[in-house]
């Protein structure tokens, strides 16, 4: 396992601010995200690959707050997109279209067009469309598509992405389709794309897809790029195995040396990390509501739930929740809840430090698929958001009213 400086720090402030002064000025639930730990993330990333053409696109989905994107621009990141709707924030956060790396899954062939007219960098992920691209624009425009290798890869199912029945990529055994149609309509293939799915600790599957990569890209004679696409791993508790960048990146930059040279040109390397590079950074704060003995367990009922932070549930992913209204003292055993009219349990028989109503719980490791994955279930208005920059604490989104909750809904009289 890697070690993290950035995780020795004190666990309740951050860059020197006291997380629980956040909450007294923004109220709670509130989302916080440090820039800090996100440019720690990426040099660690880039910093472990040598003399390698290595291009970040972060991959937007994973907290897609403008400010953010507007701050990975600054440093030097990339975007990867998923949506028009998420390339068309990118280009408002300002990046050039080409810089953004679409990839679509399934959408309308009308939203592609729009997205060529635009200038994004094309990644289409089934053969029909390579079809249609072929037929409407040919050579004109550059394309890159997305390869299912059918490698068991990610934690949860529900993440995995390379397998067999995976909705994602064009499968590795249906390539000669491909290779016919580029030649049938002089296609520009600039790059070829693999994301095997999230969460797998396994350097060697990276290797082993890349070698698979490596042979596709050989029948394609003028490529710009390789996307290894993401799936790194980040620990979200004491003991969990994270990738090992340093073991990655040195492995990946002999690898992809070696292929450049079998190619015969120094092509680009691109990763499209999101959760390795927004996880660390987000914390959601939120409040003890009610403190309620069972004869099961002990609740602590918080003023957020499953509309705010939905991995718990949806992918059982397990979150640190620390009291830091009460960082310190003996520790007993509660089981966090959210406020949802449905079971939300975050934390169940989980060691705390006693907890009493109001105190402010944090939730670390919540930067990634928090906020981006909200709702307003049960008619719940959605945290604020705010970013810590340089020392500063600066607010990138206000906390939603129940104008917001209703804004779009049309009021009939009867
Ligand atoms: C979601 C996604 C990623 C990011 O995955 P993480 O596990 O958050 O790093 C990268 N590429 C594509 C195409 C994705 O859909």
């Amino acid at each position: 396992m890697n070690t993290n400086t950035l995780q020795l720090q004190n666990e309740t402030e951050v860059q020197g601010i006291q997380l629980t002064d956040l909450v007294k000025e923004y109220g709670s639930p509130l989302y916080v995200y440090d820039t800090e730990s996100i440019e720690y993330q990426y040099k660690k990333l880039v910093g472990s690959f040598n003399d390698t053409n290595i291009r970040i696109k972060y991959a937007t989905k994973a907290l897609s707050n403008i400010s953010i994107l507007k701050y990975m621009n600054k440093i030097g990141i990339g975007l990867d997109v998923v949506s028009i709707e998420e390339l068309k924030i990118g280009i408002k956060a300002g990046y050039a279209a080409k810089e953004i790396m679409y990839t679509p899954s399934c959408v309308d062939f009308l939203e592609i067009e729009e997205v060529i007219s635009l200038g994004a960098t094309l990644n289409l992920d089934s053969i029909p469309f390579v079809e249609k691209f072929g037929m409407k624009y040919g050579s004109s425009v550059p394309l890159c598509i997305r390869i299912n290798p059918h490698v068991e890869a990610g934690g949860n199912h529900k993440i995995k992405t390379g397998h067999i029945e995976s909705k994602f990529g064009i499968s590795i055994d249906q390539l000669d389709q491909v290779y016919s149609l580029v030649d049938k309509y002089k296609i520009d293939m600039a790059g070829i794309h693999v994301h095997t799915g999230s969460d797998f600790g396994d350097i060697d599957v990276f290797l082993k897809v890349a070698e698979l990569m490596y042979e596709v890209a050989m029948n394609f004679k003028n490529l710009r790029f390789l996307d290894f696409g993401s799936g790194f791993k980040v620990a979200y508790k004491k003991g969990d195995k994270e990738t090992n960048i340093e073991e990655l990146g040195s492995k990946m930059s002999a690898s992809f040396a070696g292929f450049c040279k079998r190619y015969g040109k120094k092509l680009e390397l691109w990763f499209e990390p999101g959760k390795y590079l927004v996880s660390k950074s987000g914390y959601l704060l939120a409040q003890a509501t009610v403190i309620k003995p069972t004869p099961a367990t002990t609740f602590i009922g918080l003023n957020t739930g499953l509309n705010h932070l939905i991995r718990p549930m949806m992918y059982e992913s397990y979150h640190e929740i620390i009291n830091i209204s009460n960082p310190e003292g003996p520790k007993q055993k509660y089981s966090v809840v959210g406020y949802i009219c449905e079971t939300d349990t975050f934390a169940w028989e989980r060691e705390m430090t006693e907890t009493k109503e109001g105190d402010v719980l944090a939730f670390k490791n919540a930067g990634a698929y928090g906020f981006s994955m909200s709702s307003n279930y049960n008619s719940r208005i959605r945290p604020a958001e705010v970013m810590i920059y340089k020392g500063k604490a600066v607010l990138i989104r206000k906390r939603e009213t129940l104008e917001d909750v209703l804004k779009n809904q049309i009021e009939i009289n009867f």
